[in-house]
């Protein structure tokens, strides 16, 4: 059985560069404690008191994160996620999402409209379907013969926003990082232009599971599709090991398929914490001269109850949930 200690020792060993940028101890320990769920951003908060309804009575960890990622999808008031989401530069709002249990099963839907919960048809690709990604069109015709209902996602606050943002139009994805002038407190409604729920979960029977949606960047190319609905990039779970999960720009997330990096580096001895700042290393390491001027955050937890974050940048906040309390962590940061 891996212990504590056994993690640590994997983390000191490895890098002085880590030890001197965290203290590898100072997040609650929660070694053996379980069930236990985190997810990202303050929106991760509400999302977790959902997930807890179910984890505190012994219910499954993937029942757990569909639940609890279904509230900001449903929530108009994030405009980064399901219903609400900022749409494409052509006015569409496409979203993205994928799921996975602790049998190594997983779902995705990419670039879907019209349905105010994907990660639940991503559940039923997974689930109803010999495949694990559906996408556009399809996607839609497979949600509608489910019993999804068709929907408008597009609110008037997200249009304005994007009718703002087209006056002038700059093609390029816009990304939220502290002190930087684009940041988008500006947007009428929103505090952030991109943000993705990535939620995982340890049930009371030692289960991992984790679900990711998000309506993706703002003002993306039409059909353009993120990291948080591919199986290893946004999301990965690994019930022998740990759960990861990611948010930012799916880009680089993906060029380094950076969730599934943090379940390995995690197989191989790393904290959660430790993983993730090895993954943000390797994003740094890739593109040096980018790197200072984009945001990505690692979530992870794992198979002891463990849990840690890493981000480019300072800002990125995750939700914690354990023995019914609820709490919010600013996670550590390079920049
Ligand atoms: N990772 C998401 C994407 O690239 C966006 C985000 O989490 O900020 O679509």
């Amino acid at each position: 059985m891996t212990t504590r200690r056994k993690f640590l020792s994997g983390s000191i060993a490895s890098s002085a560069a880590f030890l001197s940028a965290c203290e590898a101890v100072s997040a609650p320990v929660t070694a053996g404690v379980k069930p236990l769920v985190v997810s990202t951003w303050d929106f991760g908060l509400p999302a977790n008191a959902e997930a807890w309804k179910i984890l505190e009575n012994g219910g499954r960890a993937l029942d757990a994160v569909e639940a609890g990622v279904k509230i900001p999808e449903g929530d108009p008031k994030v405009q980064t996620v399901g219903y609400g989401g900022f749409p494409d530069r052509d006015g569409h709002v496409t979203l993205d999402a994928c799921i996975m249990d602790e049998k190594y099963n997983c779902g995705s839907v990419m670039f879907l409209e019209h349905i105010k919960h994907p990660i639940s048809v991503a559940r039923m690709v997974m689930e109803k379907t010999p495949h694990i990604v559906l996408v556009g069109e399809g996607a839609l015709q497979f949600a509608l013969a489910n019993g999804f209902q068709k929907e408008n996602l597009l609110i008037p606050e997200s249009e304005k926003a994007w009718k703002e943002w087209l006056k002038k139009a700059k093609y390029e994805p816009q990304v939220n990082i502290e002190n930087k002038s684009f940041r988008a407190d500006t947007l009428p409604g929103s505090k952030e232009n991109h943000d993705t729920i990535g939620m995982v979960a340890l049930d009371a029977n030692g289960n991992l599971s984790g679900a990711c949606t998000t309506s993706g960047l703002s003002f993306k190319m039409h059909g353009r599709v993120g990291d948080s609905p591919i199986i290893g990039a946004g999301l990965y779970v690994d019930n022998e090991i740990g759960a990861a999960t990611a948010t930012g720009v799916g880009e680089e997330v993906i060029r380094i398929a950076g969730s599934f990096l943090v379940v390995e580096l995690m197989r191989q001895g790393h904290s959660p914490e430790k993983a993730c700042y090895e993954a943000v290393q390797r994003i740094i390491k890739r593109k040096p001269d980018r790197a200072k001027d984009l945001q990505v955050g690692f979530l992870a937890i794992n198979k002891t109850g463990e849990y840690g974050s890493y981000a480019l940048q300072k800002g990125f906040s995750y939700a914690l949930t354990y023995k019914g309390t609820h709490q919010m962590t600013d996670s550590k940061s390079v920049y």
